[in-house]
């Protein structure tokens, strides 16, 4: 509330100073960011999802606009989520691999130097909580308080068990190998807590209870879902929805999307019950494509999926609902991307971010009110892989292994099948590949694919006190 009031009287400075009429101060928008994790394009209803019904996601899609060419700014979680909450693309700060889980080393995460969406709120009043998965570093320097969050209900590496009976260990002290975080009781705040329920409802719960205490401050709440992220673990009360799923990963998954979804429609009733639902920016999506061998996702019509530069690597299920601001029942068929949801809080929220983003503001161009498209061209990097792609209009072109080139036209071939001949259009895709590329940064720390480089190198990596 303090920060609300601090709010209104920069806000009434900054009017004062433009205008001599009394003007009436509306308060800023709320932000729900609500992330899910490796979940497939086409496990969406609003993506014509038929065995997984998402009727409380679909309500996003129906009370404001589907990006039907939405993209995230890499294929895997670490890097897809550093540019999100930065609004940056994460080669500019070199974030181009997923992080390990070093909590004892400052250098493995997001620097510094760059400034998050949550502290560029925070900055003008906002009243922060990231629920769920981190993964932006795990060392007291990196982690959601000092990083702009007022508060933190989750656990800090890229991924977590869901039941609470496999949450064996205390906290990180006893972690002994990067996946062994999986297994560590949540934090709230910098507490280790003893939680009872199933983790994504957990989730949604602390979600709810965050919107109910902050009805009268604008806030900003990124609520970051590890389902349906492996390992793949559902509860009977979401799996004995899915009994038309005979392939036992897709049911279970299916499950585990239902439950995101239940706690979605938990959140949309409460936003409607606080009477805030059209004065609240909701952005649904996906931080990369579905990793279906693994999880039973579907990214159809897309090719392939997480960890991809092709459609299903980094095209995901996307949506955005202002009640107050943005039309209802849109398609928006421009490409847009998760770097421009920075930059749309921003603008309406009064903040001033330190850096250069990436993003844009996407309403004018969903109301009608801007003619152009918001990106001419997008990019993305696989540093390691030595592979890249570059979208401009309806052509994308793809550097693959063994510098193996293949254009497509999107329009015509979503699904990439149809690779085209154009010597003009793959000079002018690398010559602005090579642009953007100039302004990058290689990675500044060893990922999760040279885990073992890293361990050699580190051999305290896991000595940890207790915490
Ligand atoms: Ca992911």
């Amino acid at each position: 509330m303090l920060k609300f009031i601090v709010l209104i009287l920069m806000l009434n400075f900054v009017l004062g100073c433009q205008t001599n009429k009394s003007t009436k101060v509306e308060k800023p928008p709320n932000l729900i960011i609500i992330l899910t994790d490796d979940q497939g394009y086409g496990d969406v209803g609003f993506n014509g999802c038929t065995d997984i019904p998402t009727p409380n996601i679909d309500r996003i899609a129906e009370n404001g606009v589907v990006f039907t060419n939405g993209y995230v700014s890499y294929g895997v979680c670490g890097p897809s989520r550093a540019g999100l909450i930065t609004g940056r693309y994460q080669d500019r700060f070199g974030f181009g691999r997923n992080p390990l889980f070093a909590p004892n080393d400052p250098n493995q995460g997001l620097p510094l130097t760059e400034e998050t969406l949550a502290s560029a709120l925070d900055k003008v009043g906002y009243q922060t909580m990231a629920i769920g998965k981190w993964h932006l570093g795990a060392h007291k320097s990196q982690r959601p308080l000092n990083r702009g969050f007022d508060e933190f209900f989750g656990f800090l590496t890229g991924g977590h068990k869901y039941f609470p009976e496999n949450w064996t260990l205390d906290d990180i002290s006893g972690v002994n190998s990067q996946f062994a975080a999986y297994n560590t009781k949540l934090l709230k705040n910098d507490s280790r807590i003893n939680e009872k329920e199933y983790l994504t409802d957990a989730l949604s719960r602390e979600a709810v209870s965050f919107v109910e205490r902050n009805t009268d401050s604008p806030f900003f709440l990124y609520l970051a879902y590890n389902a349906p992220h492996t390992p793949l673990q559902a509860t009977e009360k979401y799996l004995e929805r899915f009994t038309h799923i005979d392939n036992k990963k897709r049911k279970t998954y299916a499950a585990m999307v239902s439950s995101v979804d239940d706690g979605v429609g938990n959140l949309l009733d409460k936003l409607a019950e606080l009477d805030i639902h059209e004065n609240t920016i909701v952005f649904f999506l996906s931080d990369n494509g579905g990793p279906y061998k693994t999880n039973g996702s579907n990214n159809n019509p897309l090719r392939e999926g997480k960890g991809s530069l092709y459609e299903g690597g980094v095209h995901v299920p996307f949506a955005v609902q202002w009640p107050k601001n943005i039309p209802q029942g849109k398609r928006y068929n421009q490409p847009v991307i998760s770097l421009d949801i920075f930059a749309t809080a921003a603008a309406y929220a009064g903040a001033n971010p330190t850096n250069d983003l990436d993003g844009v503001n996407l309403v004018p161009f969903l109301t009608g009110e801007e003619k152009g498209i918001p990106h001419e061209q997008l990019f993305w990097r696989k540093y390691d892989a030595k592979e890249y792609a570059t979208r401009k209009g309806d052509m994308k072109l793809l550097s693959l292994k063994d510098e193996q080139e293949e254009l497509y036209n999107l329009d015509k071939d979503i699904s990439e099948k149809n690779p085209l001949e154009s010597k003009e259009d793959v000079q002018k895709l690398n010559d602005l590949y090579k642009d953007w590329l100039n302004q990058m940064k290689n990675p500044i720390f060893l990922g999760l694919m040279q885990n073992e480089e890293y361990n050699a190198a580190h051999p305290t990596r896991f000595t940890i006190e207790k915490y």
